[in-house]
């Protein structure tokens, strides 16, 4: 399982499969554990992410951290990626095209770990997962259960860091997700998630 992970993350790195590859200076696979339960997806890396190759590293991700700490959990618990792996130059908006070549990658990451939850950061990130219909103005949290897969959409940490009353939704949302993390481990109270029903797993096809 997670040398298919790895695969991905090889296949990342040396991806041209859209002009994306021309101007980043390092592809951002994504990090985290293999056995997470909740997987935190963002719009794209930045500068210091294109720098570093590590996704959510600057200002916003050290926010993100913060967060993630508020709810008990450290950011080795948890994975976090991109729904395009390189920069965008300026950090405009990725394109549709994009998106759409890059999401191949997302889907295996998120069917490998078979998380519990999956976060979606800011609005790209969340039409990307749930459908064009949807924004984080209007639907942060309000999770979507779609198969075996709940896909909480959140406003994006960038956005929240600066506006205090985003700020405080944030990190009530956050409590939200902590609060549903739990209810799942009240289903499924056995760790690892191996040891579970064969019929939680996430078998979407959409995700497969
Ligand atoms: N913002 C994002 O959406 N992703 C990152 O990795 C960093 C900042
Ligand atoms: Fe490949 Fe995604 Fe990078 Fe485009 S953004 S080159 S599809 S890894």
């Amino acid at each position: 399982m997670s040398s298919e992970l790895q695969l991905i993350h090889s296949e990342v790195l040396e991806c041209t499969k859209c002009e994306l590859h021309k101007s980043r200076t390092k592809a951002v696979p994504g990090e985290g554990s293999h056995d997470a339960r909740i997987i935190f997806v963002g719009e794209g890396p930045g500068q210091n992410e294109d720098e570093q190759g590590r996704p959510f590293v600057g200002a916003a991700g050290k926010f993100l951290t913060e967060l993630i700490e508020s709810i008990g959990l450290k950011r080795s618990n948890v994975f976090i990626t991109n729904i395009v792996k390189c920069r965008p130059p300026n950090n405009r908006a990725p394109r549709k095209s994009e998106v759409e070549a890059c999401n191949p990658y997302l889907r295996s990451q998120i069917r490998l770990i078979n998380p519990r939850i999956v976060c979606a950061l800011g609005t790209p990130a969340i039409t990307t997962l749930m459908g064009d219909e949807y924004s984080a103005s209007r639907h942060h949290g309000k999770p979507l259960t779609k198969g075996e897969v709940t896909i909480l959409p959140m406003y994006h940490p960038a956005a929240a860091l600066y506006d205090a009353s985003l700020k405080e939704t944030i990190f009530h949302d956050f409590q939200l997700l902590k609060q549903m993390l739990e209810n799942t481990e009240t289903l499924y109270p056995s760790t690892p998630k191996s040891s579970e029903p064969s019929g939680s797993k996430q078998t979407l096809e959409k995700w497969a």
